[in-house]
């Protein structure tokens, strides 16, 4: 993309409405622009990173085997009253009615819907296991939308439902879960820890959130920091294995990690005091088995072997997709702007013409842009007649992970330079080098091709 013909409108002031830096980055990079409380309109930078995030949740998903679909926005009130949550659920829902006086809804989450379409179509245990999934907004009418897309009320998010005939296999489910998780936000350049949560009226073991470490973090979180050591990295898994799923779960939830809602300070006291840590985070997940509450409220039985009836095993699973942008940036930012971690970036390296108009600066520039894209990347070349501080600074803000600076005096001397945005590091190296050093580095990131 050639920055002339893009629209990246970026503020130079700090908007005066926003008080984490995620929100006050989002805003001044041009990513988001606020159209009413808590909803937001996804302006193309923001819409590319958005993209990418759901793109690894995608592959994710489906590498675990669950299985891909598309439910509305809008539901009709009339699951949800046979379900008893119509009452029960509170100010959050957003109710509307149609020209016909029907009760409606706007989603903010979907286990009625997903349990009636299996209702509809599965009865016997020879169709499951099975998980499906969307991608899908959702709205939840918060007393305080806030932090930009952090607490939104119109917000992305990922949510699984699995369909399991016995306890066992649903634990199996959510176990497949926790890994594809920890592989999603690995690859968004996030440290994620699975925390014990609460099981809300339903109890029960069964429920992990998945956390980032951020002082602007809503949750209050207590932690032995040796959890903060474990990575899941780019080890193998058969999602299928019983043993590999649970020997995962395992090793990522058996040191102390708990929401304040299930804090126990007697066993909290048990880890070495040197490790003990008490800290904020950020919610960017969260997994639930809860057995048959939906599948007997609204009759989803199975026939099992024995020819018997029972109602099927349930467990939902939530990312929040647009929440994590505010999160990867809260965890990876500077005081010049954002630093996007290369699995998600927007762009994959900014060019950066010290001198447009100026013959051999602009073929050089056109050169290295032709040869990253015929790799495969997508740079974002500033062509635009400006200062190269204002290039510099824009750059900086919109945190690509690396940028190529052309200009005549280093081109007399056949380099250019290729800057690390994480450490600020330069080295100068030939374009052809240059070239493939980016190409190399993003070898190694499996990264979608944004919109
Ligand atoms: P919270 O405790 O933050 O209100 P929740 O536990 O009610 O969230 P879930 O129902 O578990 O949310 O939804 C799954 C995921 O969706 C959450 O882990 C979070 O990342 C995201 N999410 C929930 N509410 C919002 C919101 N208002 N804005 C943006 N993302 C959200
Ligand atoms: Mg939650």
């Amino acid at each position: 993309m050639r920055l002339s013909r893009y629209f990246l409108p970026v503020l130079k002031e700090n908007p005066s409405e926003a008080q984490i830096v995620s929100h006050r980055y989002m805003l001044r990079a041009g990513m988001i622009k606020q159209s009413a409380a808590g909803i937001y309109s996804w302006l193309p930078l923001g819409f590319k990173v958005l993209k990418k995030i759901e793109t690894i949740v995608h592959e994710e998903q489906m590498r675990a085997g669950h299985i891909p679909m598309l439910m509305p926005t809008l539901q009709s009130a009339d699951l949800w009253k046979e379900s008893g949550r119509y009452d029960d659920y509170g100010q959050e829902m957003l109710r509307i009615s149609d020209r016909h006086g029907r009760d409606m809804l706007y989603g903010p989450t979907n286990e009625e819907l997903i349990t009636d379409i299996f209702r509809s179509h599965v009865g016997s245990y020879k169709d499951l296991p099975l998980t499906l999934y969307h991608i899908q907004w959702k709205f939840r009418d918060e007393i305080r939308p806030r932090f930009g897309v952090m607490r939104g009320r119109e917000f992305y998010m990922k949510d699984g439902y699995n369909f399991d005939l016995t306890k066992e296999d649903a634990l199996h489910a959510y176990n497949r879960h926790l890994v594809s998780y920890l592989r999603s936000y690995e690859r968004m350049g996030l440290q994620a820890i699975p925390m014990r949560a609460d099981g809300g009226p339903i109890g029960g073991d069964y429920t992990h959130e998945f956390l980032v470490l951020a002082e602007t973090g809503e949750s209050e979180v207590f932690y032995d920091s040796a959890v903060t050591d474990l990575t899941f990295g780019d080890r193998a898994i058969d999602y299928d294995s019983v043993e590999q799923c649970q020997g995962v779960l395992e090793e990522f939830t058996s040191k102390y990690a708990r929401t304040d809602e299930t804090h126990d300070e007697a066993l909290f006291n048990e880890v070495p005091e040197e490790r003990r840590r008490v800290a904020r985070g950020i919610e960017v997940g969260q997994i639930f088995y809860f057995g048959t509450k939906y599948s007997e409220a609204l009759g989803a039985n199975v026939q099992g072997p024995d020819g018997k009836q029972s109602p099927v095993h349930m467990g939902s699973h939530g990312i929040g997709v647009s929440r994590l942008l505010g999160a990867i940036i809260e965890a990876s930012h500077d005081d010049k702007g954002i630093i996007w971690p290369e699995g998600v970036t927007p762009f994959h390296c900014g060019i950066v013409n010290l001198k447009q108009g100026d013959a051999e600066a602009d073929a050089a520039c056109e050169s290295l842009y032709e040869a990253l894209t015929a790799a495969g990347l997508e740079p974002l070349y500033d062509d635009r007649k400006e200062r190269a501080g204002g290039k510099f600074a824009t750059m900086d803000l919109i945190g690509l992970p690396w940028r190529i600076t052309v200009g005549p005096r280093g081109l007399k001397n056949g380099v250019v330079e290729l800057t690390s945005r994480r450490s600020g590091e330069s080295e100068e190296l030939s374009p052809e080098a240059a070239v493939q050093k980016i190409v190399e580095i993003y070898a190694n990131h499996q990264t979608g091709r944004g919109f």
